[in-house]
């Protein structure tokens, strides 16, 4: 297979991993025979010292013409986000190329390896019942797109935001879930607050209407509130949950913890004829950048998520997968995952494991 990248390593610690993801990509492409061809491009803070924005046209005109988007993370440090370089440079960027590609769902995968299960922030027994979840998050719509304003009311400061759904783009993510869940164990939560609000009635009403044409996976409803809570209490129970925007936003990084490290997760934005742009959930961790010590999996495990999603190759991608698994059965470990007695390594000598392990 010929496929073509298009690597956005971005800030911080993204370069470092992506450096790390890619000698992963290039094992993959050897032993299997195929040719992925990578180009480079400036996005975040890097794009901005370039081209004065954080998501300039030239990466943009890059992107376009890939076959899927390799993303590493954008951002300064907590403390300088206040410099032209950063402000706004995580919105600019992350919004901006959403909206270019017209993402409209969301994957977060969250799974708690079974080496790494005292690092779960959960009770073991929870634990050991099994966490493997798909979160599916709405990305168009919802409170963060609607009208929002300050003003004044009775004399005293009132703000709001418009929270708006149309039943497209409902039926397209619900759709996106059910496909999805017959992959795995063919069954869909979908979150919603139908109890309150209007946004949350025409979700459940419209994610009903699609489940017809999914009569093989089972559908149960949820209140957002409640999944919060089951999420801590047995997680063991979701397969894949289907949810809003806002919702999805707050669940998801709920559920990233549940592995012990951001450093541990990839995810997955696919828009509707199933380009997809492939990066880590964590941010450009500018407190461990230039040191080596980053964790390489959650971008490894992009590269693997691309292969399956956006080229089909499930065999390739559970090579990385299992190569992944083995490295920390024999335990391998950087500094994020590091427990007592054991030794941390940095982000080449881990990527070297996987490697030695995918060979
Ligand atoms: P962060 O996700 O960068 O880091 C949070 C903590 O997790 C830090 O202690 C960091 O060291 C650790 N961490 C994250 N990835 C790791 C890895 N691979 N290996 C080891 N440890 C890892 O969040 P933050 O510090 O609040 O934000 C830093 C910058 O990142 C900000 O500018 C923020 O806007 C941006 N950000 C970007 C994205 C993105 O690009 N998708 C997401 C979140 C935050």
């Amino acid at each position: 297979m010929e496929k073509h990248i298009a690597v956005l390593p971005g800030d911080g610690i993204g370069p470092e991993v992506m450096t790390q993801a890619l000698r992963v990509l290039a094992a993959v492409s050897e032993k299997f025979g195929h040719t992925f061809t990578t180009e480079e491009a400036v996005i975040g803070g890097a794009a901005y010292e370039a081209h004065g924005e954080h998501f300039p046209d030239a990466t943009r005109a890059i992107c376009a013409k890939s076959d899927a988007i390799l993303f590493g993370s954008v951002g300064g440090p907590v403390s300088e986000l206040h410099l032209d370089k950063w402000k706004g440079c995580e919105v600019n960027a992350l919004l901006g190329i959403r909206k270019a590609f017209s993402f409209n769902a969301n994957f977060r995968p969250v799974k708690v390896f079974p080496e790494l299960i005292d690092i779960c922030p959960l009770k073991k027994e929870v634990v050991e019942r099994g966490i493997d979840i798909l979160f599916i998050r709405e990305l168009n719509g919802d409170i963060y797109f609607g009208e929002k304003k300050f003003f004044e009311k009775d004399g005293r400061r009132a703000a709001m935001d418009v929270a708006e759904y149309t039943e497209d783009q409902i039926a397209s993510v619900a759709n996106t879930a059910f496909q999805a869940a017959r992959k795995r164990s063919k069954r869909v939560t979908s979150v919603d607050k139908a109890n309150v609000l209007h946004t949350s009635k025409l979700w459940r009403e419209v994610v009903h209407e699609v489940a017809k044409d999914y009569s093989d996976v089972a559908l149960e409803d949820m209140l957002v509130d409640n999944c919060a809570m089951q999420l801590i209490k047995d997680p063991s129970q979701f397969d894949v949950i289907l949810t809003t925007n806002m919702f999805g936003d707050i669940l998801s990084d709920a559920g990233a913890v549940l592995p012990g490290s951001l450093g541990l997760l990839a995810s997955a934005s696919i828009n509707a004829e199933g380009f997809g742009l492939y990066e880590p959930p964590g941010g450009s961790a500018q407190d461990i950048a230039g040191k080596g010590v980053a964790n390489p999996i959650a971008q490894i495990l992009s590269v693997a998520m691309m292969l399956k999603f956006s080229f089909s190759l499930q065999a390739e991608a559970e090579a990385i997968e299992n190569a992944v698994s083995s490295a920390l059965a024999k335990g391998a470990r950087s500094g994020d995952i590091v427990q007592k007695g054991e030794t941390a390594i940095g982000s080449v000598a881990m990527t070297d494991v996987v490697l030695a392990e995918l060979a």
